[in-house]
């Protein structure tokens, strides 16, 4: 199976029209290809697509769907949580028939506060400047914040799929904190634990690497182990923004799993995430 569940068009930030993604995965001979367009968040960005712009959106990838018969087309939102400012996920994949919903924390919430650190992009000062400014530098309490998060969006809930497991180490690299540090092993541990109970797919996130942002894939070897240990369903994302970037990674990715004893992905079949063995 040749997949991507993980795609980001012009409805969002991604650079690219709905058709240039459905050519190149025809082109490259791929069996599914799932849009997910970032969810609207409850102030104004240049990163989301526009509540009332979704009906378009989902009409125009149906549009699609008879051209192409070899491909198998969804679409679903990646959906940001914000502890009380987001809206329920099971809003969005009601209200518009989403096929699925992947959910990820790329706006961290400070405790008692409006603040929004923005923990991914392609800024690092972002990142060290809201360590500064919202968490007085204490990094150890900023990365709490981030899994405490996490955890909350795992508990409450409901999707498919949890995007980019450990992206608070993207911008980090290596400058305030180590992987290895037991402090951050316990927060990945009861985050594998959460996941684990609710059965949710977790996706490797090529993203990281081929951006040349993160030496790493999302997640880390740390918690690929574990996954490997509890069989935790996982599939591979390129977390496309162009065309050209669709199986970016992808190949290396599936070695990867491979040597880390993952023998399983999932799938679309019939409405529901099905395994299909990769050895
Ligand atoms: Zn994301
Ligand atoms: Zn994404």
């Amino acid at each position: 199976m040749k997949t991507n569940y993980h795609t980001h068009c012009t409805y969002c930030d991604g650079k690219e029209p709905i058709e240039h993604f459905v050519n190149k995965a025809l082109e490259l001979g791929y069996d599914q290809l799932g849009f997910s367009s970032h969810a609207p968040v409850p102030f104004e960005n240049d990163f989301g697509i526009r509540e009332e712009q979704i009906p378009e959106y989902t009409k125009e990838i149906d549009g699609f769907k008879a051209q192409c018969p070899s491909l198998q087309l969804f679409y679903g939102l990646e959906c940001d949580f914000i502890p009380d400012m987001t809206k329920p996920f099971s809003f969005f994949k009601n209200q518009f028939g989403l096929d699925y919903i992947i959910g990820g924390v790329h706006l961290v919430r400070p405790e008692n506060s409006d603040d929004i650190w923005f923990i991914d992009g392609s800024k690092r000062e972002i990142y060290d400047n809201g360590l500064r400014d919202f968490f007085g530098g204490n990094v150890k309490k900023a990365v709490t914040r981030f899994w405490e998060q996490s955890f909350e969006m795992i508990e409450t809930e409901q999707f498919d799929i949890i995007a980019h497991f450990d992206k608070i180490k993207m911008h980090n690299q290596k400058r305030y904190f180590t992987e290895e540090e037991d402090w951050y092993k316990l927060l990945v541990d009861h985050c594998i634990e959460l996941i684990r109970r609710k059965q949710l797919i977790v996706e490797i996130n090529t993203r990281g690497i081929y951006k040349g942002r993160c030496p790493d894939y999302y997640p880390s070897d740390y918690a690929l182990a574990q996954i490997a240990k509890h069989r935790i369903p996982m599939v591979v994302s390129t977390d496309a923004h162009k065309s050209e970037e669709l199986a970016e990674g992808r190949d290396a990715a599936i070695e990867h799993l491979k040597s880390m004893g993952i023998k399983y992905l999932m799938y679309r079949k019939n409405d529901q995430w099905e395994e299909y063995a990769i050895v």
